[in-house]
């Protein structure tokens, strides 16, 4: 019966849903601007709906629906995402969706990284997708006219054009992984910047790279604990031992707390991009909402949000999970604030369940430690010389 009712209600909520959907104005569109840096665009009408794209302060939407929370955005034909109301300022009503030209583009090679400048009037939505080792940037509501546009220095890896609607498409095409990539915005439109393949020597592949770690939690946020023990200081304590044994392989390391203290997300995220980061490894032990469910899962598991990035999230689960002995809890796909960055290539590591007696006891071993910190080394080595070993 319970199950009937549910299944009753469910199909019948999204229906509703719709049909409650204003139109913004006796026009169409009502012009949107973005109140804050990190704002999200959902696809659905809910703060916990999948994240498709971040935008910056300023950026402007065109909305065509909406319902109490919630904005529709029709970012290109019929495709649909939500902005939260009390995230956008609405500057007006206006009958048809504006577009902007894009005024120059220009490239800039440096030593490690191509840079574009997209110079556009406004900042337009936009979607990074990556397709095997190429990089495909879209920024909506923005055309290309070769006649009117300047185009300065272009390199061959670089192709652009104008899609369906208005739409302008940027790629990137490489024949190594992708190591990172970041939009940022210009004081005209956007400045879009693509790492290049680290030359890996595959005797030391962690010679000059640079890896930010993250020991999850701190201060008051004590993270996950059981049998008297806290996961902050776990992590902090094998985050530490972790950046021993990277120096000592020749990595630049960088954590973005050294005591115990609360530290934003955000400014996490904020550090090892200011850091100038390859690499960024969010330090975990993990647990269950209930503590009974410990039967249920074990082990060592990592979490990549960014595709770059899954190659990293699987060598350091194999690697862990071999020195370890622990059980496979996978590599996961998960939005987190620490997963989510596409610069430095970004992962979250359990080194294993601080609930589960056997896992604890390893986990809080200082011996132990510096196997698991050793093994999280190895992982990131075997990335490297996986992706980029054969490069040069
Ligand atoms: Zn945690």
């Amino acid at each position: 019966m319970k199950k009937t009712l549910v299944l009753l209600l469910l199909s019948v909520i999204p229906a509703l849903a719709v049909e409650e959907l204003k139109d913004v104005g006796i026009s169409k569109y009502a012009v949107l601007e973005v109140l804050k840096d990190n704002t999200p665009l959902r696809e659905k009408a809910d703060e916990y709906a999948t994240r498709v794209t971040h935008l910056f302060k300023d950026a402007v939407l065109f909305a065509d629906k909406q319902n109490d929370n919630y904005y529709r955005v029709e970012l290109k034909d019929g495709k649909y995402v939500w902005v939260n109301k009390k995230q956008v300022e609405v500057q007006g009503i206006i009958p048809e969706k504006r577009f902007d030209n894009i005024e120059k583009i220009s490239f800039k090679q440096e030593r490690d990284r191509y840079i574009a400048n997209i110079n556009t009037p406004s900042k337009s939505a936009f979607i990074f997708k990556e397709a095997g080792n190429s990089l495909n940037f879209t920024l909506f509501d923005n055309r290309f006219d070769p006649t009117e546009a300047e185009v300065k220095n272009k390199e061959d890896n670089f192709k652009f054009a104008n899609l369906i609607s208005n739409e302008f498409n940027l790629e990137y095409e490489s024949y190594t992984p992708l190591f990172g990539y970041i939009a940022q915005k210009a004081e005209k439109g956007y400045v879009v910047t693509i790492k290049k393949s680290p030359k890996i020597n595959v005797k030391k592949p962690l010679k000059h790279i640079k890896i930010v770690i993250d020991p999850g939690h701190g201060g008051d946020e004590k993270g996950a604990t059981a049998f008297n023990l806290e996961e902050k200081t776990i992590n902090l304590q094998i985050s530490k031992k972790l950046k021993n044994e990277l120096k000592k392989r020749g990595a630049k390391v960088y954590l973005t707390r050294t005591k115990d203290k609360k530290v934003g997300l955000y400014e996490r995220t904020a550090y090892a991009l200011q850091k100038d980061a390859d690499i960024l490894l969010s330090i975990h032990q993990n647990s269950l909402p209930n503590p009974k469910d410990v039967y249920k899962k074990h082990g060592v598991g990592t979490y990549f949000y960014n595709k770059q990035a899954e190659p990293l999230a699987r060598n350091i689960k194999d690697s862990l999970k071999e020195a370890t002995g622990f059980k496979d809890d996978g590599v996961n796909y998960a939005s987190f604030a620490l997963t989510r960055p596409t610069l430095p290539v970004s992962v979250l590591v359990e080194c294993g369940y601080i609930i589960d007696a056997d896992e604890a006891g390893y986990i809080s071993n200082e011996k132990k430690q510096k196997i698991i910190a050793k093994a999280i080394v190895k992982g990131v080595e075997n990335y490297l010389v996986e992706s980029f070993g054969n490069s040069y």
